[in-house]
């Protein structure tokens, strides 16, 4: 079971990971956007962990997330805030007040979230966006929310999600103004919702990844 600290643990090793891999993430999106994914996303998980970090922070699992998502959509001007902002909020209203939630509750919050990702970007699989890595992810999770596992799983699939993203063309978002010329490279969002997954798996105390 993971509870309101396991959440801000998540949090902030999201933002750990976003730190320390924002060259890389802002690489991925010179090549088939405008450079900004990593400098996007570290500018907003600093907020959500810097607003954890308060005395005052929120003491349910679905509240961690709601307050991230919110914080995301307020600091984050990219396409990549409202949908990361979206995901986080939508999975932690889903998680209600509970003050613990295992793998199949977090597994179906997050289904909702990802689903409203979809609705809000239109976007679905295949389309080389976040949900390439996000959809498998939250599929892992669900099938092996019985195991010894369910978090490593998770990071595992949302890491192959993201390699997945390589061969396709970009249908949503800017990649997708470059056609063809999208192929060939990583997605950039695809690639930080892997790192979600891997501080994830991290937070629940499962292995060394994030
Ligand atoms: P921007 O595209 O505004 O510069 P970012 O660079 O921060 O924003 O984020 C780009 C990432 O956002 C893409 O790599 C992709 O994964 C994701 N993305 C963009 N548009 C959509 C969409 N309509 N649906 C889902 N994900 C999207
Ligand atoms: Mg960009």
């Amino acid at each position: 079971m993971l509870d309101a600290d396991a959440f801000r643990r998540w949090m902030a090793a999201a933002a750990a990971a976003v730190e320390r891999e924002a060259g890389s993430l802002t690489e991925l999106d010179a090549a088939i956007g405008d450079a900004d994914h990593g400098a996007n996303l570290r500018r907003g998980f600093a907020a959500v962990a810097a607003e954890l970090a308060k005395d005052d922070a929120p003491d349910s699992p679905g509240a961690v997330l709601t307050l991230a998502g919110r914080q995301l959509i307020s600091t984050v001007g990219g396409a990549s805030g409202p949908l990361y902002g979206t995901l986080l909020r939508r999975t932690g209203k889903a998680l209600g007040d509970a003050p613990e939630v295992d793998a199949a509750a977090l597994a179906e919050a997050l289904g909702a979230g990802v689903a409203a990702v979809g609705q809000l970007g239109g976007a679905k699989a295949g389309d080389k966006t976040m949900l390439d890595a996000l959809e498998p992810a939250v599929a892992a999770l669900a099938e092996a929310a019985g195991s010894a596992g369910p978090y490593a799983a998770a990071a595992a699939a949302a890491a192959r999600g993201a390699e997945s993203t390589v061969p396709m063309r970009a249908r949503k978002g800017r990649a997708s103004y470059l056609g063809e010329r999208s192929e060939g490279h990583q997605d950039p969002g695809a690639t930080s919702s892997a790192l979600l997954f891997a501080a994830l798996e991290k937070a629940a105390g499962e292995g060394s990844r994030g």
